[in-house]
């Protein structure tokens, strides 16, 4: 793939880049491994200065840079603009609590008498640049959960992006730069993915992280594993939506439209099978479908646009590939199934689409669907509604409604996944551990688990 800016509303190619050489990569290393020497023993008040600095410069810059992301992307301006504030959010979070996450750890007394210290602690101390390998849905925020707290711990940062995001790469170099983090702190690498595995087997980087797809998880995991490197990585998610009877159905089916449908339908943790109790079913699925079915698919800059196009012609034509699959194979469109009409031609649109009738033959009920369609199925009692939820590779997040306790109870004993959202859409917190289970990944990122991830966990024990 090109290492260019493609606007998806038109499909017009309106920037290329060059990717770096052999020899600019190897500065880049140099610059990272020279870099990680001296930040690695800034204090947490220095590091947490500059940080709160990147997140006041991205407040400045949030229409600009809101503007280049929906241009290479395509989500809604306002989604775009909303994603850079809850960037800045998080480096302001990252800043102010990194020491007290970080803080060193006291064993019980008599832990440290019966090993026969005098005085031990655990100490979290950075491992050294870590290579983030990230994807293009939210081009700002996938980095910047990563980097915040990478840079708090003291690691160093080395970027390789999507190659549909160049601009926002290139930004989110700029922007930690023009904060005042020294050269070398947080690099972007514009390569394409072929050059991700030499620099991971460099010894000067000591780890990686990757969100994106399943096969690009697996070739970077098996890299760092020949390496004995630590990663982390957040693959994708087909997160059940579970409706119980008991449950507010107006606001839950009107939840479940933003959840299926947010930045286009290319999220991770978008709810994307909706698994509904046989007496709510009906009046479920009239109120979705009709939500689906009317929200405003247009030009992504437009503020009242509330679907854009998807990202890349090839990830429309993966979403066509499983929903004609699932109708050949028996599944209902209640609404959409097809690319919309009207000006919305040039560009990679798919009409918001809802489809039932699902069954295990079809690729849909177990790979993910990115883009704005949702499969709907009926679940007899709570068992099998949770059969049905935990029938699939991925186990990134859930939602589930209802108003029994015992219900709750049961779904958060029993779902396979990393999160349990009750009466609400899935949603990532600075404060919250993010990650899944199955093929959706290990590790955690956000929280004091995300930061503890890239650190060396050092036991000091005094005689
Ligand atoms: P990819 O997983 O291919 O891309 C994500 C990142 O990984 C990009 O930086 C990409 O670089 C890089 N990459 C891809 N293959 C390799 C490899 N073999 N070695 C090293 N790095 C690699 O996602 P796509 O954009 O192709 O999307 C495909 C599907 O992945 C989607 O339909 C969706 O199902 C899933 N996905 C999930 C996301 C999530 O948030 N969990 C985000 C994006 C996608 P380059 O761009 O240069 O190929």
């Amino acid at each position: 793939m090109p290492i260019a800016t493609v606007n998806p509303a038109t499909g017009e190619t309106l920037k290329t880049y060059e990717a770096l050489d052999a020899e600019a990569i190897e500065r880049r290393l140099a610059a990272a491994q020279s870099a990680f020497r001296t930040h690695r023993t800034t204090t947490f008040a220095e590091r947490a200065r500059l940080l709160h600095r990147a997140a006041d410069l991205l407040d400045e810059d949030q229409r600009d840079i809101a503007r280049v992301m929906t241009t290479e992307m395509g989500k809604p301006v306002k989604q775009a603009r909303a994603e850079a504030a809850k960037c800045a959010k998080a480096m302001h979070w990252y800043a102010d609590h990194a020491e007290e996450l970080l803080a060193d750890e006291e064993p019980a007394d008599s832990d440290v008498k019966d090993s026969g210290a005098s005085r031990a602690l655990v100490r979290y101390r950075p491992l050294g640049p870590v290579l983030a390998v990230m994807p293009w849905n939210f081009p700002l925020w996938q980095v910047v959960r990563f980097a915040a707290p990478a840079l708090m711990a003291g690691n160093v940062g080395l970027l390789k992006h999507s190659s549909n995001v160049p601009q926002t790469a290139l930004y989110l170099e700029d922007l930690f730069r023009r904060a005042g983090f020294p050269d070398g702190c947080f690099q972007t690498l514009l390569i394409g993915s072929g050059a991700v595995e030499g620099i991971l087997r460099d010894p000067r980087v000591r780890a990686a992280t990757l969100t994106g797809s399943e096969p690009a998880g697996r070739a970077v995991a098996s890299v760092a594993g020949d390496q004995v490197k630590k990663t982390v990585l957040e693959l994708g998610g087909s997160d059940p939506f579970v409706v119980m009877p008991s449950a507010d159905i107006d606001r839950a089916a009107k939840t479940a439209v933003t959840a299926r449908v947010q930045n286009n339908g290319q999220s991770c943790i978008a709810a994307k099978r909706f698994i509904v109790h046989t007496d709510v079913f009906d009046a479920f699925a009239e109120r979705f479908t009709a939500g689906m079915a009317a929200l405003k698919v247009g030009d992504p800059l437009d503020e009242d646009t509330e679907v854009g196009p998807l990202s890349t012609e090839q990830g429309r034509t993966d979403l066509e590939e499983l929903v004609d699959d699932a109708v050949e194979n028996g599944a209902t469109v209640l609404c959409g199934g097809e690319r919309p009409e009207g000006y919305t031609e040039r560009g990679y649109y798919y009409a918001p689409t809802v489809l039932t009738d699902i069954t295990p033959e079809m690729r849909i009920h177990l790979e993910e669907a990115f883009g704005p369609v949702a499969t709907l199925y009926r679940a007899a009692d709570l068992d099998e509604a949770v059969a049905i939820a935990n029938d699939t590779p991925f186990g990134l997040s859930s939602n589930v409604w209802t108003r029994e306790d015992a219900e709750v109870d049961r779904f958060v004993r029993d779902l396979e996944a990393g999160g349990v959202f009750v009466n609400g859409m899935t949603a990532s917190h600075p404060a919250f551990p993010f990650g899944g289970v199955k093929r959706s990944g290990y590790g955690r990122e956000l929280s004091g688990h995300g930061i503890r991830e890239f650190c060396n966990i050092t036991t000091v024990w005094h005689g």
